[in-house]
């Protein structure tokens, strides 16, 4: 079985469209989006019609839910502030429906999906420090752990000895002495310094991830952000991949 494995799209169609075209060649039999489809980005409710249609696990970022005006945004910067606000005013009500509806994690075939983090995912935390990967290990049992929400792609691994090792690779093989917390970067507004969208493949066969950097056309997307009077600083953002 071969997985596609996406997350913060962000709203941005040209990134979501170009790397749906890569997993178009990619024999993929499952298609799972772990959250943010919408904000920021110009293109919010495109985005979700293709999620709704495309994907048959989706589950619940916090800019999502942050759109259906459900989370307390006080500590959002500025910038995504008003991108909630302007978010949920062109949502439509079908779409808000669908995200009204969407599931915090998933569980199938020995694998876990979140958006954020496995403990406690409603309270939107980062695993960004070995601690943090080390207490999230223990908030599941299967043996990957796929995750979005800090827009970084990172493979980390604990084998049996409770060692952490953290890798930035494209490739991973999966052994039988590690279990695993993937992240799979972001489509629509990576921040690791590479604008490419990042999502994995997961063959379950070959026990083979592949991590996948795509371009779009970042220049089309950023002159829409503009046209739509979005702030300059997420218009550059996705050019400079920060
Ligand atoms: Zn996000």
């Amino acid at each position: 079985m071969r997985i596609a494995i996406i997350s913060d799209i962000h709203a941005n169609l040209e990134a979501l469209e170009a790397s749906l075209e890569k997993l178009s060649e990619e024999n993929i039999d499952l298609f799972v989006s772990l959250g943010d489809i919408v904000g920021y980005g110009v293109d919010p409710n495109k985005c979700a019609e293709i999620v709704r249609e495309k994907f048959q696990v989706s589950l619940l970022g916090n800019h999502d839910f942050a759109a259906l005006g459900r989370l307390d945004i006080s500590y959002f910067n500025p910038y995504a502030k008003n991108s909630v606000k302007w978010t949920e005013e062109k949502l439509t009500e079908v779409n808000k429906e669908y995200l009204e509806n969407l599931k915090m994690f998933h569980k199938e075939d020995n694998l876990y999906y979140v958006h954020s983090t496995p403990c406690k995912p409603e309270d939107w935390n980062y695993i960004f420090t070995i601690h943090d990967a080390r207490v999230n290990f223990e908030c599941f049992e299967e043996k990957v752990c796929f995750i979005g929400h800090s827009h970084q792609p990172v493979f980390i691994m604990k084998n049996q000895k409770n060692e952490i090792f953290v890798k930035n690779e494209s490739e991973l093989q999966i052994e039988d002495e590690f279990r695993y917390i993937i992240n799979v970067g972001s489509i629509g507004q990576p921040r690791d310094g590479n604008p490419k969208s990042s999502f994995a493949v997961y063959d379950t066969d070959e026990r083979l991830i592949i991590l996948h950097r795509i371009t779009y056309d970042i220049e089309k997307t950023q002159k829409k952000m503009v046209e739509a009077k979005i702030h300059p600083f997420l218009v550059d953002r996705i050019a400079n991949g920060r």
